[in-house]
């Protein structure tokens, strides 16, 4: 038997195109996150890995706004991070709500119900939020262990108001749970002030990191529910339990408690140390710039894209602008959903874009497929600059399709 010479091989280098990615992520790198992608490889019980374990995790609770211990990263995307929310706070029988109001709202009903809930989706139009009291009727009427809802839902460039949820779950006794991956590095978010017992996002949206490394935060009330769990959890990989032991042993999920001296770390899955170096670097320059300066520049981004818009003749499909991002809720200023003009073809807009200026913004999803752009400007891409050329590039390209700016 000889070996097989039927494979078409490629024998040539990567050659790949340099973009500028203004979509619903992954947006660019920062030069200095790319080149941690490059540093040598350690061990997973290397001292001086643990210390930027300790650290990463540190500044991750800074990006979070916790003080919660089990603040860790999860080794995959941000639907990993979403399902290790899901798989670990999910006990089968378990009562859970899902506020569904677009496309990653609804992927967290998908999930949740592949682990045995009781699991009702409350479904608004996309393009709205939930109020209050639509939250507190969905409470009081299905008695849910866990609330879920989507902080930024990037299929619609919704930002969902926070206020009063967590007392409001704290006081019917269920866990909240909340999607950030959009919004969590580019608009104010405040975990422990808002009562937010799960929380993730991913490196490569406003983080400006890599994707497949996801911060994951779970308050103490979170890891209680994990720790009294009758059935182990469903999903080795993401298992809070022992994903615990090797990143905080120290911590004691059942109380909250530190356990000294620290216990020895226990090996689960090799980490990805590259990205983590990644992670850590972002989150160095969050720090640096400081995070409010950070909510700013992005606020800032996008008001100069909305005005922007206007003088195109385009609008955004959110209506509603709010001043202060952390009372109501309204636009996601990373994330901006552009109505497509009537007559135009959004997909040779979005060609023009990549062909002539190596832009790259997305189309709608679901409900809102070939009724809208959805614009990015996240992490290191959301600045004055890059809206100017954004504008010019948007304006050069309907100009060729016929339309009148
Ligand atoms: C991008 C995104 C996700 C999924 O993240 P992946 O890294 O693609 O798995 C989940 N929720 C929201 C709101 C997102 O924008």
């Amino acid at each position: 038997m000889g070996y097989s010479t039927k494979h078409k091989l490629v024998t040539s280098g990567l050659k790949l195109p340099v973009r500028l990615l203004l979509g619903p992520g992954p947006s660019n790198l920062h030069p200095r996150v790319n080149q941690m992608l490059s540093s040598s490889m350690v061990g997973y019980t290397d001292q001086q890995y643990y210390k930027v374990m300790d650290e990463t995790m540190e500044l991750m609770r800074y990006l979070f706004q916790t003080d919660n211990h089990f603040t860790i990263p999860i080794s995959g995307a941000g639907t990993a991070a979403m399902e290790t929310c899901v798989a670990n706070l999910i006990e089968p029988g378990d009562n859970v709500v899902c506020l569904v109001a677009g496309y990653f709202s609804d992927r967290i009903y998908q999930m949740a119900v592949r682990y045995n809930g009781n699991i009702t989706k409350v479904q608004k139009p996309w393009g709205t939020w939930f109020d209050l009291q639509e939250i507190k009727t969905a409470l009081e009427t299905h008695k849910p262990k866990l609330l879920t809802l989507v902080f930024g839902e990037t299929s619609t460039g919704v930002r969902q108001s926070m206020e009063g949820i967590g007392e409001l779950c704290r006081q019917h006794d269920c866990l909240l749970m909340v999607d950030t991956v959009a919004a969590l590095g580019g608009v104010p978010f405040y975990c422990d002030d808002w009562k937010v017992d799960a929380c993730y996002t991913g490196g490569q949206k406003c983080l400006s990191g890599p994707p497949g490394i996801s911060p994951l935060t779970f308050s103490n009330r979170a890891t209680k529910k994990i720790a009294a769990r009758k059935t182990p959890v469903a999903n080795w990989y993401l298992d809070a339990n022992l994903l615990g032991q090797y990143w905080c042993p120290e911590f004691n999920f059942a109380d909250g408690s530190i356990i000294s001296p620290q216990p020895l770390r226990k090996y689960h899955h090799t980490t990805p140390a590259n990205l983590i170096y990644s992670l850590r670097e972002s989150l160095v320059l969050l720090v640096e710039e400081g995070l409010d300066n950070v909510w700013n520049r992005h606020k800032q981004a996008a008001f100069d894209f909305y005005k922007g818009l206007e003088d195109l003749k385009l609008s955004p499909v959110i209506r509603d602008v709010y001043d202060s991002a952390d009372e109501k809720g309204g636009r996601l200023f990373s994330l901006t959903t552009v109505s497509i003009p009537e007559g135009i073809d959004g997909k040779n807009i979005m060609k023009f874009l990549l062909d002539n200026y190596g832009i790259e913004i997305a189309g709608g999803l679901g409900d809102y497929a070939g009724k809208v752009w959805r614009v990015g400007l996240m992490g290191h891409n959301a600045n004055h600059g890059n809206v100017l050329l954004l504008l010019a590039a948007l304006k050069d390209a309907l100009t060729a399709n016929g339309y009148k700016c």
